[in-house]
């Protein structure tokens, strides 16, 4: 079966900065695909050449089987599409918004496409009597997410979805991405939160600088074996506490301070937890913190170099191709 989506050597330059250096991505039918990277990494880059928002300098994308360049209103009523940054300004109310995107956007009937919209504009809690322009930030994304999913699109392609939802109605979306998996949709979704993707993706690829620096199933790419922990604990002896963690497997970036009685702890710990645990159970523990670390910290400390911006290596580990963009 062909995949869903076909990304074969996509490069796109904005002027002379490369934001996507030759990058190849494929996206098998009925799965979900999560796309993560920090900031600026091509993400929504990558996102808006599958709807032909923007056209690639070079190689070659294809959804659904189609190019997006020629695939016209035909092709676009079978995705549903949340872009990065949505501008909702419009006088109408969310309902007849809803309605006027039902009428042109699918080959479903109409009428159960808006029964849709209604019945998840409920399960996330908007208003859609009100005009859509004077909807809070979070809201107008919940207008977005619904017109997105309501026709049942084969393929749903979604630009950090979750930005601006409270975690409740977060959740509530992460279900509706599952649910859209269980009807066979194929879902991808493009986020700077790891939790978000290891909820709810099979795959993911990791965007740095414009290319894929690792990809794979979400247990094998062990982004989320790195935690910051931050611990507060009572000892009268900060010196021999301090020692017993340094022993601890996997802990590294320790920083301690102690004052009465008290020291207060943080460190990075790759891998497994229990040890850590272990040695805290030792003591009296005051507080405790245990939290993933930011993405961006994620990718540099499992992927390095090759995550870093090519400006910032040293001239001797550019790739050849490095040095000639730069030309
Ligand atoms: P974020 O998480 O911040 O949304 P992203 O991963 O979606 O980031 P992109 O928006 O795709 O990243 O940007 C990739 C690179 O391309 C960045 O360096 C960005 O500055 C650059 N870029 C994007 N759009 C333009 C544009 N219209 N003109 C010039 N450079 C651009």
């Amino acid at each position: 079966m062909t995949d869903t989506i076909e990304i074969d050597r996509l490069h796109k330059r904005y002027g002379s900065r490369i934001a996507l250096h030759e990058l190849d991505l494929h996206v098998r039918p009925g799965t979900v695909f999560g796309l993560i990277g920090p900031n600026g990494a091509g993400k929504t880059t990558t996102l808006r050449t599958l709807v032909d928002v923007i056209r690639p300098s070079s190689g070659s994308v294809r959804v659904l089987g189609e190019n997006p360049r020629h695939g016209g209103a035909a092709l676009r009523r079978r995705i549903g599409y949340v872009p990065g940054e949505l501008h909702l300004e419009g006088r109408s109310s969310g309902h007849r918004m809803l309605a006027f995107y039902a009428q042109v956007s699918g080959s479903r009937d109409a009428t159960a496409t808006l029964r849709t919209g209604r019945d998840l504009a409920d399960r996330l809690g908007v208003d859609l009597s009100r005009p859509v322009r004077t909807l809070s930030k979070g809201n107008k994304q919940k207008v977005g997410l619904i017109q997105a999913f309501m026709h049942r699109p084969e393929l749903l392609i979604l630009d950090e979805p979750t930005s601006g939802l409270d975690p409740l109605v977060q959740r509530e979306f992460l279900q509706m991405v599952r649910e859209a998996k269980d009807a066979g949709q194929t879902v991808l979704l493009s986020s700077h939160v790891l939790s978000e993707i290891q909820q709810t993706a099979d795959e993911v690829a990791v965007l740095a600088n414009g290319r894929v620096v690792a990809d794979g199933d979400v247990a094998s790419l062990r982004l989320g074996s790195i935690r910051r922990v931050r611990a507060e604990i009572s000892t009268t002896d900060a010196a021999a506490t301090r020692a017993d963690f340094d022993r601890v497997p996997g802990l590294t970036g320790i920083d301690a301070s102690d004052a009465d009685g008290i020291l207060q702890l943080s460190g990075t710990i790759d891998g497994a937890i229990d040890p850590f645990i272990k040695v805290l159970a030792r003591f009296e523990v005051r507080d405790l913190t245990v939290e993933e670390p930011d993405l961006e910290e994620s990718v540099l400390r499992l992927y390095g170099a090759s995550a870093t911006p090519a400006s910032a290596r040293p001239a001797t580990r550019r790739s050849r191709r490095d040095r000639e963009e730069q030309r």
